[in-house]
């Protein structure tokens, strides 16, 4: 229009005379009427007083008014009074400058019009074209502009235009949020500015690569905002020219994809996390698709039976393959747990695996297994081995008929092995006073607080006996022993114990005890019967002396004058003499008629131990070592009493010259001889005192105080009766040795003729 509208003023310029004639123009320039009519534009010219001197048809249509010429425009337009129109006409009228503007003339006309305003000599040409089409379209524009500012900012992704030199010519709110600037701050300034210095070498690839060839990218990147916060975006990057101007833009859309990321950066976390658990697990864990094919396996299950991803179970044991197969096809078409125990050969031979295998579950559907299997080989083993141990342990009890009882101190319940019944006649109760109730009353008190007394010592180890009511409702003699269990803290937690029926033993003890006391007795009676006439002499010694110190004293009582003194002197010592006589009378007190005895073929062992059981009770056993070197076969002939009795009394003395010193060690031992036998009798006691040694096997020599002396002389008549001899062999300063010989008996033999005293 403008470049039009000067056209036509220059070519009115240079118009020739005559055309300034034809046209009017008075006093100077003519106007161009023709071009007037001819231009696009509508044209009016307003004289000096506001009339209307020219309209070209154009005008004419578009103001609707046929006859203006001549009329002032102000009454012709009313509307124009007071409004634009008349403020630029008039300033144009007076300043005489062209001005372009824009203004809406209302009723009837209702339009936009554009107006140029060109002052020419006295009169205004106005050059004006209906633009209300125009201003809609831009009005329309607007709107939309607005409507897509609207969508941009409702966006849920930043967008972004910018031109070269990073004009920017769009962005909405949401990217200047996610870039922490305003639009205004925007401008101009490049994408490094606010990326993240670790993405921007890979950006600036893309950009240069993409915008050469002017195609779309994507990119995920870090922005930076002035404040330092990181911003993770999808960023699409396209490349789109002006359409008029064919200027080339970059378009930026951004999605905020933080929580993504971090949402990634979790599961990420989760899955190593899992990774961990899974691979330092001691157990084998797998997973295996439908095909059986293993898609996980964790470190130990690689390591122990080489396998890896994708391979299948089957692969690597073929022989249990189609077991593994119906498995998982069980467990896949249930979708229920298996639980199974197997033998898979391992590195280190068959291993026992306890597996559970589980349906592997991917939104709803199923996808395989899940299998986690633990080597119970160990547990299995002591499993048996308890198994075991318990059934020895069970057969054990049963065999001795003892009661195990197990009492946990932490709840008071007791257990009672099966085998206790045998002892107790009923199923034992489960509490303390169930046994307490059975302990015999006289020893319940004792017992019940040796056992507080134990829980709360150190000790490890109770022992007690006492009297328990058996099911015949007697009481007999238990032996109760236990020990007691504690917890890392030493605190005593259990009391594991086993009660056994002693009555038998403790009664065949009181007999043996009963036997001893007899034996000894026997051996005494035997020995005066048997020493009788040995004896005789003796006692007729101290009588004879009496009598002798009788008649000297009766001799004196005779004579003149006495001597009291020696009178006295010798009724002293008769008196003596006889004392003495009635002492060894009275030791012959209980002489009573002796056995007879025969001879026999009989087992020397046999009489060696049953003399030694009589000859030790219990308590020395312990402190004397005996060793016996009696061959069991060995047979000789005697009468089994008096053999015992020999042993018997020889034992004693070896046991009695022990009893000084500290430790002390009997041997017995037998030895063929010719047709004989052997047999010692050696201790490492005392030894034989000086004063004795001649006269061993006469009667009443002891060195013993209140020692009768008449043990060896016992021996030495029984065994000279059996035929045999007894000694006292020289063994230096070293214990004593006393041996003797008996006939070598056998089988068949003919008994010997009776032995006397
Ligand atoms: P008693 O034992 O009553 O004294 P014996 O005739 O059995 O009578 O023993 C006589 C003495 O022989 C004992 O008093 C003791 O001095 C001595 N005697 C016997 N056996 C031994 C021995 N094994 N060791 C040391 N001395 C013994």
């Amino acid at each position: 229009m403008g470049p039009d509208r000067c056209s036509a003023v220059r070519w009115t310029t240079t118009m020739s005379r005559r055309d300034q004639d034809k046209f009017g123009v008075e006093g100077g320039l003519a106007f161009p009427f023709e071009l007037f009519e001819a231009t696009s534009d509508c044209v009016f010219v307003l004289d000096a007083d506001w009339r209307f001197s020219y309209l070209n048809a154009k005008a004419i249509a578009e103001l609707h008014a046929g006859d203006l010429l001549g009329t002032v425009i102000w009454r012709s337009f009313p509307a124009a009074v007071g409004s634009k129109f008349e403020d630029v006409y008039r300033r144009v009228a007076e300043r005489r400058e062209s001005e372009t503007f824009e203004a809406y003339y209302p009723d009837p006309l209702n339009r936009w019009y554009e107006v140029h305003a060109v002052p020419y000599q006295d009169t205004i040409v106005a050059f004006f074209r209906n633009i209300t089409k125009r201003r809609l379209a831009v009005r329309a524009l607007l709107r939309r502009h607005n409507e897509l500012d609207t969508v941009l900012g409702w966006a849920g992704v930043g967008i972004m235009q910018y031109a070269e030199n990073h004009r920017l010519m769009v962005i909405n709110k949401l990217f200047c949020e996610i870039l922490g600037r305003t639009k205004e701050e925007l401008n101009g300034l490049p994408m490094e500015t606010f990326t993240h210095p670790d993405d921007i070498p890979r950006n600036a690839e893309l950009l240069r690569k993409h915008r050469q060839a002017e195609t779309p990218f994507h990119i995920k990147k870090r922005y930076v905002r002035p404040d330092g916060e990181i911003v993770w975006c999808s960023v699409a990057i396209s490349f789109v020219r002006h359409r008029e101007t064919k200027e080339p833009t970059t378009i930026v859309v951004a999605r905020n994809i933080d929580e993504e990321v971090e949402a990634q950066r979790k599961a990420e976390e989760t899955r190593a996390l899992l990774r961990a658990v899974v691979d330092g697990a001691d157990d084998l864990i797998y997973v295996k698709d439908a095909e059986g094919r293993f898609v996980l396996v964790n470190k130990k299950m690689a390591r122990e039976f080489g396998i890896a991803i994708g391979q299948a179970g089957g692969d690597r044991f073929p022989d249990l393959a189609p077991r593994f197969t119906a498995e998982d096809e069980q467990v896949m078409t249930t979708d229920e747990r298996l639980v199974i125990e197997e033998q898979i050969p391992t590195k280190s031979g068959a291993a026992t695996f306890l597996t559970v295998k589980v349906p592997w579950q991917q939104n709803g559907a199923t996808k395989g297994v899940i299998g986690i299997s633990r080597d119970i080989s160990e547990r299995v083993r002591n499993e048996q081995a308890l198994r075991e141990s318990e059934e020895r342990f069970r057969l054990a009890a049963a065999a001795t008929g003892d009661a195990i009882w197990e009492w946990d101190l932490e709840s008071g319940a007791i257990h009672w092995s099966s085998t206790a019944p045998g002892l107790t006649g009923e199923v034992p109760g489960g509490a303390i006073e169930w046994w307490n109730e059975r302990v015999h009353p006289d020893d319940r008190e004792a017992t019940m607080s040796s056992l507080n007394a134990f829980v709360q010592s150190e000790g490890q180890r109770w022992e007690a006996e006492y009297r328990f009511l058996r099911p015949d409702n007697s009481y007999g003699v238990v032996a109760d022993c236990a020990y007691l269990i504690r917890d890392g803290s030493g605190k005593v937690v259990r009391m594991i114990g086993s009660m056994s029926d002693i009555t038998e033993s403790v009664e065949a003890q009181a007999r043996i005890n009963r036997l001893q006391a007899e034996l000894g007795h026997i051996s005494r009676i035997n020995a005066m019967g048997t020493m009788g006439s040995t004896l005789a002499h003796e006692i007729n010694q101290p009588l004879a002396s009496a009598g002798n110190y009788l008649t000297g004293l009766r001799r004196i009582v005779d004579g003149n004058a006495p001597d009291p003194a020696s009178v006295r002197r010798g009724l002293e010592q008769a008196q003596a003499e006889i004392s003495r006589a009635g002492e060894i009378i009275r030791k012959l007190r209980r002489l009573v008629e002796q056995g007879q005895a025969e001879l026999h073929p009989i087992k020397l062992r046999i009489c060696v131990d049953e003399a030694l059981m009589l000859a030790l009770p219990d308590t020395q056993v312990r402190k004397i070592g005996i060793n016996v070197d009696v061959p069991s076969d060995m047979t000789v002939m005697a009468d089994a009493i008096q053999l015992q009795q020999v042993l018997y009394n020889l034992i004693r003395n070896s046991v009695e010259a022990i009893a000084q010193t500290e430790i002390g060690r009997i041997e017995i031992q037998a030895r063929d001889r010719e047709n004989q036998v052997v047999v010692r009798v050696s201790d490492t006691g005392e030894g034989l005192q000086p004063e004795v040694k001649e006269r061993l096997f006469s009667a009443f020599a002891s060195t013993k105080p209140g020692g009768l002396g008449v043990g060896l002389s016992i021996c030495r008549t029984i065994i000279e009766a059996h035929g045999g001899s007894i000694w006292a062999e020289d063994t230096g300063d070293e214990g004593a040795t006393f041996a003797f010989t008996l006939p070598a008996g056998g089988e068949g033999r003919p008994v010997s003729p009776e032995v006397t005293g």
